[in-house]
């Protein structure tokens, strides 16, 4: 029987909830037992799929081709824990599930509410997650902060099955801030006090504190929390402010923290080190031999959070080539052939990420076309493959105004049209070409180097894809076919001949790429810039 830890955050969003819970899952994960992880998002949107970056920063696929929060990004690069649909719940799935059965007819004679029938269906997805590959901990991450009235019918249902499941069997962790006045020049307890005050009355009353603080909690501090909020001294656990997020299961692991989880679910396990993770991440995050900078082209740029798994694969790149990446961010409209050098001057390699919409379009292919003729590294994902394509096709082939039919339908050289599976969709939630598809190298490719084997799977997120009846004019001036699904009938991986390492795929390689293993791509990205210097 799984045991379970729910995790709520209090008094501010942005504590870092999701990267806690990975680090977690992480040090539990070092004593040698099998973790999973859930996030309850409280949001009425199905997935975030339909949403804009700006409400919600980067959408995270799994293999089977779930839309799902990003910080189950967080989740897999942490720890070993496979991922799917299920490892995400929204209120608006939550609500679907129940209305369908409501159709059907499941509780026909009764009133249909939010307690018992939606707090019941939380919990069934909950208990599904901790009977899926036999875990020995579920850690359930609840979205949103203590005191939204969304998040509530959540606190309920895990109210209800920390009864239910008896004692020992499962525990709450609450992460919360307790910040330093300056002016006082002290640290205050108050927001923490209320936001526990808030939790108890509902019900909830946490084991363990984990509090957020710049400066360090002096003990009297942490007596007072205690006292305050019903908990052990020894489980108010300081969470200092590190560099990088990397570091975070190292300093939960010197707190003590994972003795202390353990402690409370009465489990025994073997002793565990990060030793590793610390001497294959942390030690070369700190200490890199070498650095380079990489160009981010993209429109999003001022949110931290829209570009997530490829800022930290770009990061894994560099610690797998004992680097410092220093990411340049760079707003799309503003790359104007005219300026391109003074934008992309000191830059050893460009990136254009995925994304969707015109807006921005027109300057990332300015910002390929300078990669392509300055022989700069190059990475296209996604949106960056199908952009790189149109650059080549426009400049290279003089297939004037070539495009994609998604920003222009009506163009006479449509070299990125709509996937013929596409054709017949008409809704927009979660009716992409989504998820895990097998891709084969072609001999002679720097893909093929990188990853040292011939058929690999990579994760995908689109509508349109590389046109064929464009391609032999492609190759002939120069365009090279690199990957291909086994078929060979659609298009993967496009690759420049005459270039030091110029690489563009349809796929989203970020997704796989792990601080301690990172993605072969981005790793030779990385290398080749380090090489440009
Ligand atoms: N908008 C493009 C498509 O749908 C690219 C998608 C992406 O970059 N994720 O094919």
């Amino acid at each position: 029987m799984a045991k379970y830890i729910f995790v709520t955050g209090g008094v501010v969003s942005s504590l870092g909830k999701g990267i806690a819970c990975a680090s977690i899952g992480k040090i539990l994960e070092a004593r040698g037992l099998k973790i999973n992880l859930i996030k309850c998002d409280p949001y009425i949107n199905v997935d975030p799929g339909t949403m804009n970056p700006f409400q919600h920063g980067e959408v995270y696929v799994t293999d089977d081709g779930a839309e799902t929060d990003l910080d189950l990004g967080h989740y897999e690069r942490f720890t070993h824990a496979k991922l799917t649909r299920d490892n995400n719940v929204t209120t608006g799935k939550i609500y679907f599930s129940v209305i369908s059965k409501e159709r059907r007819g499941d509780y026909l004679g009764k009133t249909v509410q939010v307690v018992p029938h939606i707090t019941d269906e939380i919990k069934t997805s909950i208990r599904k997650v901790g009977e899926t590959g036999r875990p020995d901990i579920v850690i359930v991450e609840i979205g949103g902060t203590v005191g939204d009235i969304e998040s509530l019918p959540f606190l309920e249902a895990i109210r209800q099955f920390k009864q239910e499941a008896g004692p020992a069997c499962a525990i709450n962790i609450h992460l919360t801030l307790v910040p330093y006045i300056r002016s006082a020049q002290e640290i205050k307890t108050k927001p923490t006090q209320h936001s526990v005050g808030k939790l108890r009355e509902i019900g909830i009353q946490p084991e363990i504190l984990l509090c957020r603080s710049e400066k360090p909690i002096e003990q009297d501090v942490k007596q007072k929390i205690a006292l305050f909020c019903n908990v052990c001294e020894d489980a108010v656990v300081e969470a200092l402010d590190v560099q990088s997020i990397y570091e975070v299961p190292l300093m939960y692991k010197n707190d003590g923290l994972d003795d202390l989880i353990l402690n409370f679910l009465q489990l025994n396990s073997k002793k565990g080190n990060l030793r590793d993770w610390d001497s294959r991440v942390v030690r070369v995050l700190k200490d890199p031999g070498a650095s380079c900078r990489i160009a981010v082209v993209g429109k999003y740029i001022t949110l931290q959070d829209a570009y997530k798994s490829i800022y930290e694969a770009l990061v894994h790149g560099g610690v797998a080539n004992s680097a410092r990446v220093e990411i340049v961010k760079i707003d799309s409209e503003e790359v104007k052939m005219h300026k391109a050098s003074s934008i992309f001057c000191g830059v050893d390699g460009i990136l254009v990420p995925g994304g969707f919409g015109h807006r921005g379009i027109e300057g990332k292919i300015n910002a390929i076309e300078f990669a392509r003729k300055e022989g700069i590294p190059y990475f296209g994902i996604c949106l960056g493959m199908q952009t790189a394509v149109i650059e080549f096709a426009r400049n290279v082939c003089g297939l004037k105004n070539a495009h994609s039919t998604e920003f222009d339908p009506k163009t006479s050289f449509p070299v990125i049209s709509l996937l013929e599976e596409q054709k017949t969709v008409r809704v927009k939630g979660g009716s992409m070409r989504l998820g895990a598809y097998p891709c084969r190298l072609l001999p002679g490719t720097h893909a093929l180097a990188a990853y040292r084997k011939g058929l690999v799977s990579e994760r995908h997120r689109h509508r349109y894809e590389f046109n064929r009846d464009f391609k032999k004019v492609m190759e002939k001036r120069g365009l090279r076919i690199a990957g291909t699904s086994p078929s060979g009938e659609l298009v993967e991986i496009v690759e420049l001949k005459d270039h030091p390492w110029f690489v563009a795929v349809q796929f989203h390689p970020e997704f796989k790429s792990k601080p301690d293993s990172a993605h072969p791509l981005f790793k030779a990205f990385i290398h080749a810039a380090l090489k440009n210097k």
